[in-house]
């Protein structure tokens, strides 16, 4: 167990760099090492028939497949796949011109052919070219097997056993490389899903506040508008008084500051009966989902005395402001903007008559 993890962290070092195709390297490297234990298991079968040339020739090849997964570490992924390309080839010639067509060394092609089509590194064009050169590589065999006596005639149980051995190689190595190729799809697939909520988030939030912005607040009453044409909604529109005071006689972190102490008293304020949003600039806006004009003049009430009363601590000051609303109700007709433009005016009324107030 603790050499099968050993095993595994050594395949997966220096992989997990995220801009990087870290599970391409982590595939090259279980097909060299696969093709290692091959011909691990090849010398075996050597030793029990006796054919000390053939664990001679599979001791070579192990050493080779052993410093191309070392050389994993050092090269690029680039140069080390096109090797191990060059290998596999070479030894599935090497394995028909030798052993016969029967002994199923063509099977070494198709693990390889995977690999290729999940290289992020080649192109289509690239890819298309390898898958025939395999091709070829696989008929040309076929043909020469046909017309040509193995050079190393072996006998029906060797023939047999070499058969089973490339066929377990071909299924495990099949199975390692989409296993490996498949599940990284899967985890790029959710890493993608995640990004793409962030993103939807930051772009409806207002970076400030921390509240939702315009876009996202609109998006929100429309769908509630369309889910619920028949159901009663109100909203309201406010503003900061003398805002520009407030930046001209502190400066404008100090507006900041207020806009974010503003904000954290709306989110408490609305929580359970609406929502919130930062309209722009020092324009806040709310909606209240089933709230008729009354209901929601008197929630907007609540909060214009909780603004009045709110103490803004700002380096030694403390820091008052007021707000002015204008509350408007849904009436089944006009168009949000529309329904915006009413809230505006009466926001403006309200302002024209001595700010700090409700107007309904
Ligand atoms: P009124 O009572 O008529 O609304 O007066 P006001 O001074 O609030 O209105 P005005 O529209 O003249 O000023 C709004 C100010 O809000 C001007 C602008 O600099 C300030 N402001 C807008 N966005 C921000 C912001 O993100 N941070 C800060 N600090 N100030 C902002
Ligand atoms: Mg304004
Ligand atoms: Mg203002």
């Amino acid at each position: 167990m603790k050499l099968i993890n050993r095993l595994l962290e050594l395949i997966r070092r220096d992989t997990s760099d995220e801009n990087e195709a870290g599970y391409f390297l982590i595939g090259l490297r279980t097909s060299y090492f696969l093709m290692g234990m091959y011909f691990v298991l090849f010398m075996c079968v050597g030793a029990v028939f006796g054919m000390w040339s053939h664990v001679i020739y599979a001791a070579i090849w192990l050493a080779m497949m052993s410093a191309g997964f070392w050389q994993t570490f050092h090269q690029s992924y680039k140069s080390m796949f096109a090797v191990y390309i060059f290998l596999i080839v070479t030894w599935s010639i090497i394995s028909i011109c030798s052993f016969g067509w029967n002994t199923g060394g063509q099977q070494f092609l198709l693990p390889l052919l995977v690999m290729v089509f999940f290289c992020v590194y080649y192109s289509t064009k690239k890819k298309i070219f390898i898958m025939l050169f395999l091709l070829v590589v696989r008929l040309g065999l076929f043909f020469y097997s046909q017309h040509y006596e193995p050079r190393i005639p072996v006998g029906y149980a060797e023939s047999t056993i070499l058969q089973v051995l490339n066929s377990i190689t071909l299924f495990i190595g099949i199975t390692a490389v989409g296993v490996i190729f498949s599940s990284n799809l899967q985890g790029a697939e959710k890493k993608l899903m995640r990004a793409n909520e962030k993103l939807k988030t930051q772009a409806g939030t207002d970076p400030l506040t921390g509240l939702s912005n315009r876009r996202n607040m609109t998006e929100l009453i429309e769908r509630w508008r369309s889910a619920n044409p028949m159901s009663n909604f109100s909203f309201a529109m406010a503003d900061i008084d003398y805002f520009k005071r407030v930046n001209d006689t502190w400066g404008h972190d100090c507006g900041d500051e207020v806009l974010r102490s503003l904000a954290d008293l709306f989110k408490g304020k609305v929580k359970g009966k609406g929502y919130v949003c930062r309209w722009g600039g020092e324009e806040f806006f709310f909606f209240f989902p089933d709230l008729n004009l009354d209901q929601a003049k008197f929630e907007v009430q609540g909060i214009c005395q909780s603004v009045r009363g709110l103490t803004i601590p700002y380096g030694q000051q403390e820091l008052h402001v007021t707000m002015t609303f204008g509350v408007e109700e849904n009436d089944f007709t006009s168009d949000l903007k529309e329904l915006v433009r009413q809230a505006d005016e009466k926001l403006y009324y309200g302002k024209d008559h001595g700010r700090n107030c409700v107007i309904g």
